[in-house]
């Protein structure tokens, strides 16, 4: 079946009317009708099984309504909620932490500025719309939270220390691969990525001052982009709710 995230509100109510890319997407790309059947998610973990009762084509205002048949509990969101805090990259590199990300389970992600970022500005509409379909795509049952403005890296471990956050900070000089530190029954957990270049000492101190630990993510350097995805689907993995 064919998933959506839409508004709360706009399953609130058993009859619901859909305009916009949701309607362009069931009557010109999927070709749905009347009678066939859609999921809608709220984005805060419940999905609602809808019977399209019409599909309009209206040249660039296509409608669709639909009946609500079921509402119960999305599947598909780990235990362990992870949060990304990746330093912002190059190009259209962020995008592909927040695609891969959503499609391996980061529940949070936020974008950081560390000493060594060369990377472009926040784009917040273009993000929001990758990780909307990335969540459609692997299934999520809720849509992962994005913080729109970066937070300087200090900020970031600050908020880590005040939500009293479990994090680590994957640090390429670091030997020490110590996921299997994970406190057994850890709901929240922290990760820290880099930039292209890198983090600094100076950097790694700062967050083992504020209490979060450097690990390595192994022998090998994996590209900035592919170092978030990877740490979340190993600490997934090892709170065994991949
Ligand atoms: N330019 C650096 C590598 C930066 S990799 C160098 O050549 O040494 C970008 C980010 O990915 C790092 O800051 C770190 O957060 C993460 N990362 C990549 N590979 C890693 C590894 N083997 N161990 C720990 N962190 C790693």
């Amino acid at each position: 079946m064919n998933r959506f995230f839409v508004e709360p509100a706009l399953v609130a109510e058993p009859e619901v009317r859909l305009g916009g890319e949701i309607a362009h997407q069931l009557s010109r790309v999927l070709r749905l009708e009347a009678g066939d059947h859609i999921l809608l998610l709220d984005g805060l973990g419940f999905e609602y099984e809808v019977e399209l009762s019409a599909v309009l084509r209206q040249g660039k205002s296509d409608t669709a309504s639909g009946r609500v048949l079921e509402k119960r509990p999305a599947g598909g969101e780990p235990r362990l909620r992870v949060t990304l805090y990746q330093a912002l990259l190059k190009g259209e590199k962020f995008d592909v932490v927040l695609q891969k990300g959503t499609e391996v389970g980061v529940s949070r992600f936020v974008p950081i500025l560390t000493e060594r970022c060369v990377g472009q500005a926040a784009r917040p509409d273009r993000w929001k719309k990758i990780v909307r379909e990335a969540a459609e795509q692997s299934r999520r049952g809720k849509l992962p939270e994005l913080m729109e403005k970066p937070l300087k890296l200090a900020e970031a471990l600050d908020r880590i220390k005040t939500e009293g956050q479990t994090a680590f900070m994957a640090w390429e000089e670091e030997q020490a691969i110590n996921f299997h530190l994970l406190p057994a029954g850890l709901t929240e957990l922290g990760i820290l990525i880099g930039p292209e270049g890198g983090f600094s000492k100076k950097e790694a101190e700062l967050a083992q001052n504020a209490g979060v630990q450097t690990l390595s993510l192994g022998k090998r350097i994996l590209r900035a982009e592919t170092a978030g995805p990877i740490a979340t689907a190993l600490a997934l993995y090892q709170s065994e709710d991949l």
